[in-house]
Parts: structure tokens; C-alpha cells; sequence
């Protein structure tokens, strides 16, 4: 039977502006393409856990506007336990306004609005389902006291502690010594120890650094090339799944959330690495961020099980 999956984290909707060229300042253009999708890398890590099949508890905030009624209403359809999906009275839900250019460059303004209230006191009203979660999975987008907490309380009863460090930022050895298992991107790797990080050599290097800072499991992203892994268990390449790439927003949350599942089921690090790299795989060949997020049997299928 599968454990107890707790993300930690934000949600947001995005709003996305497909124009031929990004507007510059006092530039208005007309003739572009709207849509929205749900986002926010901890949303989209609940989301990939819960449609990989785990059994996923989601704390975070968002405002009692239409943003957030409509994304707990989408959480719940997707099996999510939202009892700590709080409904925050004095701030907005978090937003990201997106423009995305013809020859696919962005430009992104986030408002974290309720996303940065999550505080240390939601996390200790919820200590008692931490301490009982098999996985705690979180990333950077809402106050760091929150998340040392979180990693705290989990660390004291053996919970399994995922910090996907995105979007980058400078950790403490502080913040990083409850974190059991860290998945940085080539970009975050970088910023956390100063090791310009571009293939399995560079991200064994920095994965050293890391380990020197209390981190047991270092997994290093590296896009379509793969994930490093470095641990006592297993240290090497887990190839990426050869997919043609429609859209990479989302890859590295879809990848977190999958490797939730798969360590909440008792899988060998090496295979939960596995399953992660074909969750991440199908997500990059679907536009959006949660719309990308597999099913357990797609996963299933890229397997080859
Ligand atoms: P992030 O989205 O956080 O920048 P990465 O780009 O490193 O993270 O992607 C995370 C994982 O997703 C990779 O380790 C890989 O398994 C998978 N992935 C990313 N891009 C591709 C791709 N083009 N083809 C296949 N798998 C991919």
C-alpha cells in the first residue's frame, strides 16, 4: 500500500498571452491568443503526485476570490485531500501574467498574493499530518520559515523530506540539513555551490558539495539529457525518455510529484528516479503546466509495464 504524500507549497493561476513579440513599455498590441491554466510549482507537484496515484494532502493558500475557489474545486477533482487548502480572507490568490512571444521567449510577472502568507502556523496546525506522511515534497515559492519548519517537524519523525529548490535562491545549511533528498535543476545546482553545472561530471561535483552540506540523496535535472543521481543507494545517469518536446513548463514539478509516488510506494531509488523520468517525459509533450501532468497508466505505458 502506498504512503502518505504531503506537498507544502503555492498555487497559481497563469495567465498566458501568446503575442508575435512581447509588448515594450507604453506599447499596446492587439491580436494575441489568451488562455489560462493552473499553476504554481507546488499545485503542479500535487497535482502530478495525486494523478500518478498517490494519496496527496496539499497545504497551501489561496485567496477567497474565483482563482482560488476554482483551483480547490480542481484539486478536489483530482483526488486531493484540500482541508489545508486555506481560503485566505485579506490577500488575492497568486497569479503569474505571462506573455509568450512568437520565437518562444516570455516575459513573467508573478503576484504571490495568499502564496506568501503560508505561514509557520498553518504548518504547525498541521504538524500531526506531516508527522504521519511517508514523503513531505515542497519547493521555494512561499516563505522559507515555512518550509524550515515544515522540513523540521518532518525530519523529527522520519519523514522522507523532497526540496526541489525552484526558483532558485541561496540556502542556508540551516534549510538544507532536515532535506533528505534535493533535486536541483542545472541552474539551481549552480547557484547553490558555484559549480557550473552542464553534465554528469560538473553535477557529481556539485551533488559532493551538497552532500557536504548534509544532503544524503542529491538528484541533478538535466533536462532532456536526463537526471544525476548521487547517493549511497545509486549513483549515476537516468536517461531522459526520448519524447519531442511541445512545452517544458512544469517538467521538473511533474518530475518531484511523480517521485513522491514512487518513494511513497517503497520503490528503489534508481526506479522511482525511472518513474519520475517518464512522468516528466509525457508532461513536456503537452502544453501547460497541471493540463501536462500524466496518468498513472500513460506512466505505466512509457514504462513498458
Ligand atoms: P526544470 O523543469 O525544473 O528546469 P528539467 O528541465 O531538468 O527541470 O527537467 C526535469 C526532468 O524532466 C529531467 O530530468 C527529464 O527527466 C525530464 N525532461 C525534461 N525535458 C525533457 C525532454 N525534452 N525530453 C524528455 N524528458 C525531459
Amino acid at each position: 500500500m502506498a504512503g502518505k504524500i504531503v506537498v507544502v507549497g503555492s498555487s497559481n493561476t497563469d495567465m498566458i498571452l501568446q503575442m508575435d513579440h512581447i509588448p515594450r513599455p507604453g506599447e499596446t498590441i492587439l491580436g494575441g491568443q489568451f488562455s489560462m491554466a493552473a499553476g504554481g510549482k507546488g499545485a503542479n507537484q500535487a497535482v502530478a503526485a495525486a494523478r500518478a496515484e498517490g494519496d496527496v494532502t496539499f497545504l497551501a493558500r489561496v485567496g477567497s476570490d474565483m482563482f482560488g475557489r476554482q483551483a480547490i474545486e480542481a484539486f478536489r477533482q483530482d483526488g486531493i485531500d484540500v482541508q489545508h487548502v486555506l481560503q485566505d480572507d485579506n490577500a488575492p490568490s497568486g497569479v503569474a501574467l505571462i506573455f509568450v512571444a512568437a520565437d518562444g521567449e516570455n516575459s513573467i510577472g508573478v503576484a504571490s498574493g495568499a502564496n506568501a502568507c503560508l505561514s509557520p502556523d498553518d504548518v504547525q496546525t498541521a504538524s500531526p499530518l506531516i508527522a504521519e506522511a511517508d514523503v513531505l515534497v515542497m519547493q521555494l515559492e512561499t516563505p522559507l520559515e515555512t518550509i524550515e519548519l515544515a522540513a523540521s517537524i518532518a525530519a523529527q519523525n522520519g519523514v522522507t523530506v523532497i526540496l526541489n529548490p525552484a526558483p532558485a535562491q541561496p540556502l542556508s545549511d540551516a534549510a538544507l540539513q532536515n532535506v533528505s533528498i534535493l533535486t536541483p535543476n542545472e541552474s539551481e545546482a549552480e547557484l547553490l555551490t558555484g559549480v557550473a553545472v552542464s553534465d554528469q561530471e560538473s553535477a557529481a561535483e556539485a551533488a559532493e558539495m551538497l552532500h557536504g552540506k548534509g544532503v544524503g540523496i542529491v538528484i541533478v535535472t538535466l533536462g532532456a539529457r536526463g537526471a544525476y543521481v548521487s547517493s549511497d543507494q545509486f549513483t549515476g545517469l537516468v536517461p531522459a525518455f526520448p519524447v519531442s518536446p511541445v512545452d517544458t513548463t512544469a517538467a521538473g514539478d511533474v518530475f518531484n510529484g511523480a517521485l513522491a509516488v514512487a518513494l511513497s510506494e517503497d520503490q528503489p531509488l534508481n526506479e522511482a528516479v525511472r518513474f519520475a523520468s517518464a512522468a516528466a517525459a509525457l508532461s513536456v509533450t503537452i502544453l501547460g503546466a497541471q493540463p501536462s501532468a500524466p496518468r498513472r497508466r500513460d506512466i505505466e505505458v512509457m514504462l513498458g509495464n
